[in-house]
């Protein structure tokens, strides 16, 4: 280990969805805000080598790095609170650690020995901890332990943690969070559930040395001493975390319980200044005093579970900012859209969004609500999938190619105006192999992408498997949708625009998973502000 960074671990206790991922982040963004760089990194306790091949209805949005990892949707609000790019080191999950050790048992890595949970696999969760440190030269590693303390699938997290303790004991901390209930009957916060989940974390060699209480209810200084005594932790280092109204909050309220303080302390670093987070405060302020608004809707087949499209609806929250604006999204079902419907469901909306996503499932209304944008003049934004249906929805319509489709819905049709990329044909194994990660992309002058970005050389990140048919391209520019964007060496579309419209802009990539709090996406910016000027 470097002999400078230093290593926060952050585990759960008492149940899952406590929100580690907001609290990492929150407590990244206020040592970032002191001066020290700052990464997050997440373990993920399942046996799938990574979440690409995961339903969004399992887990929730899939996130994607610059470099291509398909990675936990976690990645996502520590890219968007830190501004600053994770990558494939940041996201390890049970599959991968197994694959590798396996691998090199394989080798012949461990010739003669026998191969083990502990020293082999935890010997290869610690590598992968430090990996991410030597990677980056961060000053801090916050590793969140995905997971609930007392799973048999977190056990092997938790031993490394307590090696690593063990080893490194004047660098590493942990912090746990944990739920405080209250009980209507009684009237009363209870701690023990806080108390049993700390026994446990002991009983498997971890002492936290901090503890992040999440509670609907203050806690009173005589909670606080109770937990602080029973869990064997100092009185500063009882933390409350108040359920907030926006995830953007919780920087400030760790600030408040002076989290990040009690952290450096326990790690033996400097306080440096205190964090400067005026530009964070100026997001909320406008957050939370729009001066008007509009209503999006979002189509897809997975809005049951808003997860599933995470980074679209934190896109859509960091482009109301930049425009003074309350965004409404509502999540409508593409399989309850069909023709009967459309102006009913549709008619009221300032903007359409149609989402991504993979098979036939839903695909009708989403193309039906592309059509319905395009004719009504509604700005339109097309995403992966969605920048797929709005060609797919031009070629049946305005080019009379009647069962225009993509050939990973019909292998069949006459008009594969989306068709495989060349390079995916021979690939037979699902996971890892769609085009992922960062492209640079080459844009036309004077388009409306071109405007939103203000420049004309983009990078954004991909993960699909099918693409614009080229062979079509002079008729969709003749009749008015232009190939506004396009890979530079492969010539492969990457934006369609139609010509006579408001706003109307589909892209092949996923421009919701570079917006951050810092940054909004200037895609979603230009998007929302469409919609505004639509507005009904
Ligand atoms: N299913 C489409 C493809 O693989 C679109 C993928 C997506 O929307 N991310 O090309």
């Amino acid at each position: 280990m470097s002999n400078s960074t230093k290593y926060i671990f952050v585990t759960g206790g008492v149940t899952s969805s406590l929100g580690k991922g907001i609290i990492s982040a929150s407590l990244a963004k206020l040592l970032q805000a002191r001066g020290y760089s700052t990464t997050i990194q997440k373990l993920d306790p399942y046996i799938n080598i990574d979440p690409g091949t995961l339903n969004p209805y399992e887990h929730g949005e899939c996130f994607v790095t610059d470099d291509g990892a398909e990675t936990d949707l976690d990645l996502g609000h520590y890219e968007r609170f830190l501004n600053v790019p994770t990558s494939q080191a940041n996201n390890v999950t049970t599959g991968r650690i197994y694959q590798a050790v396996i691998e090199k048992e394989r080798r012949g890595d461990y010739l003669g020995k026998t191969v083990q949970v502990i020293p082999h696999i935890t010997d290869e969760i610690k590598e992968r901890i430090q990996l991410v440190a030597k990677k980056g030269k961060f000053d801090i590693v916050i590793t969140e332990i995905g997971g609930t303390v007392g799973d048999i699938e977190s056990l092997p997290y938790v031993e490394a943690v307590r090696q690593m303790l063990w080893e490194h004991e004047n660098d590493c901390i942990v912090v746990h969070l944990t739920l405080v209930p209250y009980l209507a009957a009684a009237g009363e916060l209870k701690t023990k559930p806080t108390q049993h989940s700390v026994k446990q974390m002991m009983e498997l060699g971890v002492q936290p040395d901090i503890l992040c209480c999440r509670t609907e209810h203050e806690l009173d200084l005589n909670l606080r001493r109770k937990i602080a005594k029973f869990c064997n932790v100092s009185m500063n280092a009882v933390i409350e975390s108040r359920d907030a109204s926006s995830i953007y909050d919780v920087p400030l309220l760790m600030q408040a319980e002076e989290l990040d303080k009690v952290v450096l302390e326990k790690l033996g670093l400097p306080k440096k200044s205190t964090p400067d987070l005026s530009r964070w405060k100026s997001f909320l302020d406008r957050l939370k005093n729009p001066k008007k608004q509009v209503t999006i809707g979002l189509i897809g087949k997975y809005v049951e579970l808003k997860d599933s499209y995470k980074s679209i609806s934190e896109a859509f929250i960091h482009a109301g900012v930049a425009n003074e604006a309350r965004v409404n999204v509502e999540w409508i079902h593409s399989e309850k859209l069909s023709k009967d419907n459309i102006e009913g469901e549709l008619s009221h909306l300032d903007g359409i969004l149609v989402a991504p996503g993979f098979g036939s499932r839903g695909i009708s209304g989403k193309i039906e609500a592309v059509q319905f944008a395009r004719e009504k003049k509604i700005p339109f934004f097309g995403i992966c999938l969605g920048m797929q249906c709005a060609v797919i929805e031009f070629a049946r319509n305005v080019l009379n190619m009647e069962d225009a489709h993509t050939t990973e819905i019909s292998e069949e049709t006459n008009f594969p105006v989306i068709s495989m990329m060349e390079e995916q044909k021979s690939i037979s194994n699902f996971g890892g192999t769609m085009r992922l990660g960062a492209f640079a992309c080459q844009l036309k002058p004077k388009s409306k992408i071109a405007k939103a970005y203000n420049t004309e050389k983009i990078s954004e990140r991909h993960r699909h498997r099918f693409e614009f048919n080229n062979e079509y391209l002079t008729q969709f520019e003749n009749a008015g949708m232009i190939a506004t964007g396009k890979n530079p060496e492969t010539g492969l579309v990457e934006v369609v625009e139609v010509a006579d419209h408001p706003w109307f802009v589909g892209v092949q990539f996923h421009p919701e998973y570079k917006s951050t709090v810092d940054l909004p996406h200037p895609l979603f910016v230009a998007f929302v502000n469409a919609a505004l000027e639509n507005k009904k």
